[in-house]
């Protein structure tokens, strides 16, 4: 375990040294020093989700359990950047991201170690995680379709590839294939139909957008409420955030590959954020109990439920408003297909005209 002091000196030198943000205590300060008996427990946590998001969960485990959390928030690729220059130097003990990909890269680059626990085994489903157990999904990111059920009647949707049927020409609204969330899409498209069919498939789409892609899920949101488009593909969360602010909005989920056999069944495209133990940790046990913590009780369902996520743990409930929009089967591909077959989904997207 190491003392506070060298913790802190270690990231202040680190951040002379480097530009970009600055990490910052979760906690207010205990004044503690390396000369008291027993130095406070502290974790030291990278991580791309939003401080308004991780700050409140970080203030509740040092409420609860007296360990201090040290934090640095920024994008995933300056943090990986970051976790891989610092080497064995880093004083990060947890990374935690957003999406498959990130996560798969982060594995890729043997920033993440194996961790051995139970609990995570038994909270976390096996498609939600890293096969070697190097990170854990914590909440559920669902891409599916939205349409306006007065304009486009659910009976008429079914499919992703359905979209790319010409009776949708020009009534598909798109995110640009820039998203990280539509190459994991594609990419788990390409594990499930293979390269040649989604190319099809994505080509399809392009020929049936109604306006050029839009540049985030809320955008596209948006058009289907003004009529814009028939029907979108966004992650659910978003249209959550959307009916908070205005329960009126005429839009609604649909969710996708719920057909009875085929690819018609394959189930909603998920992704994940998750987290894992740096491989330079110096507080490995305390990084597990850490995770470990997020992934069960009130902390999973605050964890998931404040960005309108579904929680990962199928034990904990989700926000009333996502309840709302009534069970769906999830695709069980394991998410990391969608990390290791991200850089040919861009290729393909790209051939496809997909922009
Ligand atoms: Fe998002």
């Amino acid at each position: 375990m190491r003392p506070l002091t060298i913790a802190c000196s270690a990231l202040t030198v680190l951040v002379a040294a480097c530009s970009g943000p600055q990490p910052q205590d979760a906690a207010t300060s205990t004044g503690a020093d390396a000369a008291d008996a027993a130095p406070p427990q502290e974790l030291v946590v990278y991580t791309s989700r939003n401080e308004q998001l991780v700050k409140p969960l970080f203030d509740r485990y040092t409420k609860e359990t007296g360990v201090k959390i040290t934090y640095l928030t920024d994008k995933a690729p300056p943090l990986m950047e970051r976790l891989r220059a610092e080497g064995s130097r880093t004083p990060a003990d947890v990374f935690i991201t957003v999406d498959a990909g990130n996560l798969w890269q982060a594995t890729n680059l043997g920033l993440l170690q194996p961790l051995d626990s139970p609990v995570l085994q038994a909270n976390i489903p096996e498609n939600l995680r890293d096969p070697e157990n190097r990170w854990f999904g914590l909440s559920v990111r669902a891409r599916t379709l939205v349409h306006n059920p007065a304009v486009t009647p659910a009976a008429s949707l079914s499919t992703y590839e359905d979209l790319a049927d010409p009776k949708w020409r020009g009534k598909l609204c798109l995110r640009t294939s820039a998203s990280v969330y539509n190459q994991s899409l594609v990419a788990t498209m390409i594990a499930r139909l293979g390269a040649e069919r989604t190319e099809q498939i994505v080509q399809g789409w392009v020929e049936n957008l109604a306006a050029p892609p839009f540049a985030n899920d809320t955008a596209v949101i948006e058009a289907v409420a003004a009529g814009r488009c028939a029907v979108g593909i966004v992650n659910s969360y978003y249209l959550g955030r959307a009916l908070r602010d205005d329960p009126a909005l005429p839009v609604t989920v649909f969710w996708a590959n719920q057909g009875t056999d085929g690819a018609d069944a394959s189930g909603v495209h998920v992704d994940v954020s998750g987290a894992g133990v740096t491989t330079h940790a110096d507080n490995v046990a305390g990084a597990r109990a850490f995770i470990e913590w997020l992934s069960a009780g009130e902390a999973q369902g605050l964890y998931a439920n404040e960005n309108l996520e579904y929680p990962a743990n199928p034990q904990v409930a989700a926000a009333p408003i996502v309840q709302a929009w009534g069970e769906y089967r999830q695709n069980l591909i394991n998410v990391t297909e969608s990390g290791k077959l991200q850089a040919e989904a861009v290729k393909l997207m790209d051939r496809a005209g997909y922009r």
